[in-house]
């Protein structure tokens, strides 16, 4: 099933997208079941049964003049991992990292698909990075890795926007704030349940620039599985449902060619992984 959140008056709403691409809003067509994806994604694989039960059932909307909101619209957690492909490594010159390299992102940095990213005034070394995001159904703290896929409700598109200078230049490096400028966490644009997506582990996963192709790989490079990043890090903090976890980038990013390319005003960006789809934005300069 293929889930997305858009916006409404009232606030976001989650809808179930049907084989043709409309839209059937998931709690008018079935009142007992929540308006929000958090909500949704909380109640687990029987949740999501039923979502799709009333999805095939439900009237399609009329998306006219209808937002598209990433799939999670403010996640109470975006995780992130640092170095997690074995291609990206060699090609920053770095030794793959014994354990996962966690940092986050704030949720004033969410995007939806269509969404521009806004190049800052503070920087002019922002870089791409196509990655493959978990969503988090069922929350949970200390989940064994053989436990762990069962807490992941699905996957969709990102890209970890990151202002290089910051990142990596400042005093200490400063990871969060060169990851966080506003625009810098588009995901989407679609929700697409573990069900549908099969074996996430071998997916392709490809990134390009008006057209080019910059990156250009497979999840079968992930030094940490998804079920490994799940498991290390509920050992930290508790996972919530709707949690995203960005799950690294592959090789091919800007700062590591020669010469460097940064992203410009009027590119236009498209994130696609195998079976889950295409996340799509424009650049453009900060007012
Ligand atoms: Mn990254």
């Amino acid at each position: 099933m293929r889930l997305v959140s858009y916006a409404a008056a009232a606030g976001p709403r989650v809808a179930v997208v049907k084989a043709d691409g409309s839209w059937v809003d998931l709690n008018e067509a079935d009142a007992s079941l929540p308006a929000t994806m958090p909500e949704l994604l909380a109640l687990g694989p029987q949740g999501l049964s039923r979502a799709a039960v009333a999805g095939q059932a439900g009237r399609p909307m009329d998306r006219a003049r209808k937002k598209l909101l990433a799939p999670v619209p403010r996640p109470e957690k975006i995780i992130c991992i640092g170095l997690n492909y074995a291609d990206h490594a060699r090609e920053t010159g770095k030794e793959p990292p014994p354990e996962p390299v966690v940092f986050n992102k704030f949720a004033t940095a969410v995007r939806a698909d269509g969404d521009e990213i806004v190049l800052p005034r503070l920087t002019n070394k922002v870089d791409f990075e196509a990655e493959l995001v978990a969503v988090i159904g069922v929350g949970g703290r200390h989940i064994p890795k053989e436990a762990a896929l069962a807490h992941v409700a699905g996957y969709t598109c990102g890209n970890d926007v990151s202002a290089r200078d910051w990142q990596t230049q400042k005093p200490a490096g400063q990871w969060l704030l060169g990851k966080s400028f506003d625009s810098f966490a588009p995901f989407g644009p679609e929700l697409v349940t573990a069900d549908e997506v099969g074996n996430a582990g071998d997916l392709r996963i490809g990134l390009r620039i008006n057209g080019q192709t910059m990156q250009d790989s497979r999840t079968s490079q992930l030094i940490f599985s998804v079920a490994e990043l799940v498991s290390y890090i509920s050992g930290v903090c508790t996972l919530s449902p709707g949690d995203v976890i960005f799950t690294g980038t592959p090789p091919g990013v800007g700062v590591a060619r020669k010469p460097p390319v940064y992203l410009q005003a009027g590119d236009k960006v498209e994130v696609e992984i195998e079976r889950i789809g295409v996340l799509r934005n424009s650049v453009v300069a900060e007012n």
